[in-house]
């Protein structure tokens, strides 16, 4: 974590609310890890949902600064290693930290990630950028208090003096976090639609539709690197708004995007008119889709497969694992010899490894050998912190198709 600058840091007999972890929950911390969950909270009387915390272990010595959340199985997320004088200002900080990290590494876009919650130091925030609109989501009891919202609009205004600072809101997480219901909607500004690019290609942008903040930003530099290497007749399963096959279209002669979500299909298709491109979009369920034309021995040159997150838990592990294999099994034996295969898991539940195993796995069924081109990750505005897992969560892996 990086230090708090001098005004901001006091010595540990600050006058914040402290709670008290276990043996278990204090090493999960020397680890460096920044969560410590509600089995491992020895006490944590009176502590008011989303305050800002000491948190010391059994014997009382002071591990650092976190938020507290009084509903989620995650009770602490760590700020700081040290007492925190000035959370305020702690927050505007590191705003602009994000934001610098942001220009140090973010290439060939006005679309990309500024905030990253864990990866950012600042849990429970998502801020993304969209050219001059930007779009908040919060998470997590600190984050929603009425103080830190201000600070965090002001802070980012500031900065970026965006047109426009929408919200959206995940219902389900502000249910299990026990926030009251929102909706989503500007929070500044009056402009929610713009035009944003990214690698050359553009894209039609609304604060107000869509998935998650709008767009997957995540596989930004992913499109780039497919886009090298993919030629001939493509396929974009699981296209939603074209990300991929915009990128494809870039050097394929054909290319296809197939999706279940109709009005995402209808911004792809703007966007394909908004390049110049033509590109065929096919609403259908995938799984069917593949079969079939796999069936009807149609062939590619080269097949993108970018299914939303299977597993949502540890729990249907198994379930997400039949399915990679059985999308990427119709995938392989539809690719021409020398064909590409761009195959992804954004599934943190499904380790690297074992999505590697269940390609492989695919590819031996169906007797085709893979060279591995690119073993990817998310792009970069979507850091990793090493020691917490769970900010790494995407895999997108391109292979050469041999005989
Ligand atoms: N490749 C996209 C992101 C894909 S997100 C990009 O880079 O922007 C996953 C997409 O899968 C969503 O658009 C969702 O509508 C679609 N989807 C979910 N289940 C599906 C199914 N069974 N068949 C086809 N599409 C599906």
């Amino acid at each position: 974590m990086p230090q708090p600058s001098a005004a901001s840091v006091l010595p540990p007999a600050i006058a914040v609310p402290t709670v008290k972890i276990s043996h278990r929950g204090a090493d999960r911390l020397k680890q460096g890890h920044v969560w410590v969950y509600r089995s491992d909270v020895v006490s944590a009387e009176g502590i008011a949902p989303g305050s800002v915390v000491g948190v010391v272990d059994e014997r009382g010595k002071f591990l650092g600064t976190a938020l507290y959340s009084s509903a989620s199985q995650i009770a602490i997320r760590m700020i700081a290693r040290q007492a925190v004088a000035d959370w305020n200002a702690l927050l505007r900080q590191r705003i602009r930290d994000a934001i610098a990290y942001r220009e140090r590494v973010v290439r060939d876009t006005n679309a990309y990630r500024i905030i990253f919650s864990e990866a950012d130091f600042l849990p429970g925030l998502i801020v993304d950028r969209y050219d001059d609109l930007l779009c908040l989501q919060v998470l997590t009891q600190a984050m929603e208090a009425a103080p830190v919202r201000a600070t965090i609009v002001s802070e980012l205004g500031e900065q970026l003096k965006p047109a426009a600072v929408a919200e959206r809101v995940d219902a389900r997480v502000r249910e299990l976090e026990q926030l009251p219901t929102r909706s989503s909607g500007l929070l500044q500004g009056q402009k929610s639609g713009t035009v944003f690019s990214m690698n050359g290609v553009r894209f039609h942008y609304d604060a107000l539709e869509g998935q998650k903040t709008g767009a997957f930003l995540d596989q930004r530099e992913n499109y780039a690197a497919a886009a090298q290497y993919a030629r001939g007749e493509a396929l974009d399963v699981f296209c939603y708004q074209g990300g991929f096959a915009l990128h494809l279209a870039q050097h394929c002669s054909k290319v296809t995007g197939v999706d279940s979500s109709r009005p995402a299909l209808e911004v792809a298709d703007q966007n394909a008119a908004l390049n110049g491109r033509e590109i065929e979009w096919i609403e259908a369920n995938a799984f069917d889709l593949l079969r079939d034309y796999a069936d009807a021995g149609r062939e590619y040159d080269a097949i993108v497969l970018d299914p939303p997150a299977f597993a949502k838990s540890k729990r249907n592990l198994d379930t997400a694992l039949r399915g990679y294999k059985e999308l990427n099994l119709r995938a392989l034996k539809m690719l021409r010899a020398g064909g590409i295969l761009i195959t992804c898991s954004c599934s943190f539940h499904v380790s690297r490894s074992e999505f590697m195993e269940v390609v492989a796995d695919a590819a031996r069924d169906v007797h085709r050998n893979l060279r591995i081109l690119e073993n990817r990750t998310q792009a970069r505005d979507h850091p990793i912190l090493l020691n917490v897992p769970e900010t790494a969560y995407l895999k997108c892996l391109i292979v050469d198709v041999t005989c």
